[in-house]
């Protein structure tokens, strides 16, 4: 076996792979067929449950350090990410409005992002090789063997498993015949920043006043024709428009003003004058999953196991699927894993990205509905979001952490993902930074259990013990797995005679026999 894991692609996910594999100090390959990093303006940053297990890891400041600053208008007290306006299917949602937002972002460029998480997994061991290209992979009851070409030649490299986090067209995918079922849909969508022209004022609610046109709202603006919306702040502009088109553009060749110009123009039907571009995307959507993320030794990440129609929201669920997927295949590398371990991992995580496609289409829906039924449905929307409950709601399905109901006869936390508001403590809780910190599950001691403490301590190696005071604690003590689901809870004063044999049940079906 020449490595432990490879991991085939160095976006994103593949690189929170390798991150989280090589702090558990597995042997890891990262293949990229790209000879340098890509400068693509793709994502603009972070946003939902991934900045949570972010704080958990005590690595949030890295992130925030190499950031360009705060999405919204207000910013938060405590210093953190603001909760956001954040599109939706053609609108605005308000998070602002929650004191506590399940939906928090962080600008922070895709490029800058992969720098930070390969400059991390590199730190932690993993060897982040570009130019290699995966051609071909084969495997059997021992190994799994890619096929490489590389800047030296072709050659072969066996690893005990494999990651594809190769992107929507994945090669790993195709090459292990997994089914990538769902529809496309022949819609262009373009997405600028550019300086304000000297023509051009900046209103105070983030309108923009055009000479010859008049005064362009804030937000969106559906017509026959498509979608626009701007938003102007300081000295630049935001642009984006929607349009039909079933234009296959490749996400390499990148827009020009002059294209976006002629977009504004056929939906809006004006000239709008647009400065110097400072970010220029275009991008179409999707709406497909993976049939499964495993085929044997082989496994899916990111976008190579889904694609989702509304934008935001992808980046976030490919990391979660590498903190989900990274501690499972360490524990199969050291020997540990229980029977079925791994397959939890295709389990829990398409269930999330079926709750991600849900309100992803229905952006669709919302987005596409033109005339005057459309622009009823999104009024209404907008009236409903603007009570607490439904924008709550909203809010946890888009920020990755509304994954289903959570598991019945058991306590309401389980199968929930720990949240600072899960925990009762507020947002960035000192008390709760780090608890993840080395990537591996926790026992969140918060009622001083001793005896809780010394069971998990027999898993040592697999499992943390960390203990906290929190003022109105929802449980004694919480069993959160590396990706931040909690997979088992004590009831708040429960006797230790009933939360003693089911946490030994709960360590044994996710962590195997004792180590000790
Ligand atoms: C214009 C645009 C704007 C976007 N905006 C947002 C946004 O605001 N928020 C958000 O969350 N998401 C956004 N996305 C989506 C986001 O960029 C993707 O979800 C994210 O890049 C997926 O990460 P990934 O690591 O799974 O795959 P990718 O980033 O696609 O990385 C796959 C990597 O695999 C490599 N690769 C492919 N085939 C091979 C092979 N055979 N061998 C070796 N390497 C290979 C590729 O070169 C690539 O580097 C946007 C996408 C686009 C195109």
């Amino acid at each position: 076996m020449d490595v432990d894991v490879v991991v085939v692609g160095a976006g994103p996910t593949g690189l929170m792979v390798a991150g989280e594999l090589g702090q558990a100090g597995i042997r890891t390959q990262v293949l990229e067929r790209r000879p340098e990093p890509s400068e693509m303006a793709k994502a603009g940053g972070l946003a939902g449950q991934i900045l949570q297990l972010l704080h958990y890891r005590g690595e949030l400041d890295r992130f925030r350090e190499a950031s360009i600053g705060t999405t919204g208008r207000r910013r938060d007290p405590r210093g953190s990410e603001p909760a956001p306006r954040f599109p939706f299917g053609g609108l605005h949602l308000d998070f602002t409005k929650l004191e506590d937002s399940p939906m928090r972002a962080m600008l922070l460029p895709q490029p800058r992002l992969e720098g930070v998480l390969a400059e991390r997994a590199i730190e932690r061991g993993a060897d982040v090789c570009r130019g290699h290209e995966v051609v071909g992979l084969h495997q059997d009851d021992d190994a799994v063997t890619v096929e490489v070409r590389g800047p030296d030649g072709p050659y072969e490299l066996a690893a005990q498993f494999l990651v594809g986090c190769d992107g929507g067209r994945s090669r790993v995918r195709d090459l292990s015949g997994i089914p990538f079922r769902g529809t496309s849909f022949p819609e262009i969508e373009r997405l600028a920043s550019v300086t304000v022209p000297d023509s051009v004022a900046v209103l105070d609610d983030g309108g923009l006043d055009v000479p010859g046109v008049g005064k362009l709202p804030f937000g969106y603006t559906a017509t026959e024709r498509g979608v626009f919306a701007c938003s102007g702040m300081g000295g630049t502009m935001g642009v984006y428009t929607a349009e039909v088109e079933a234009t296959e553009y490749d996400d390499d060749v990148p827009m020009t003003v002059a294209e976006l110009s002629a977009s504004v123009s056929r939906v809006l039907g004006i000239d709008l004058p647009l400065g110097e571009p400072l970010r220029m995307t275009r991008f179409g959507y999707s709406a497909k999953q993976a049939d499964r993320y495993r085929d044997g030794r082989v496994f899916l990440a990111g976008d190579a196991a889904h694609l989702f129609p509304a934008g935001g929201v992808a980046v976030n669920a490919g990391m979660l699927d590498a903190a989900n997927l990274a501690w499972k295949l360490a524990g199969s590398v050291q020997g540990w894993a229980p029977p079925g371990l791994l397959d939890t991992y295709s389990e829990e995580r398409r269930a999330a990205a079926e709750r991600t496609l849900l309100h992803t289409r229905a952006q669709v829906a919302l987005r596409r509905g033109y005339g005057p039924g459309g622009d009823a449905l999104r009024a209404l929307f907008l009236e409903l979001t603007s009570d607490e409950q439904p924008l709550r709601r909203l809010g946890a399905l888009m920020a990755g952490t509304d994954v289903g109901s959570p598991v019945s006869d058991a306590h309401p936390l389980v199968g929930t993902f720990a949240t600072d508001r899960a925990l009762h403590v507020h947002l960035e809780d000192p008390r709760s930074a780090g608890l993840l910190r080395n990537g591996r599950p926790a026992l969140l001691d918060l009622a001083d259990r001793a005896a809780l403490r010394e069971l998990a301590g027999q898993w040592g190696g697999r499992v943390d013990v960390v203990s906290a005071t929190i003022d109105e604690r929802p449980a004694d003590a919480l069993l959160i797995l590396a990706d931040a689901r909690i997979a088992w809870a004590a009831t708040v004063d429960a006797p230790g005679e009933a939360a003693l044999p089911a946490l030994r049940d709960a360590l044994t079906t996710w962590f195997g026999a004792p180590s000790t």
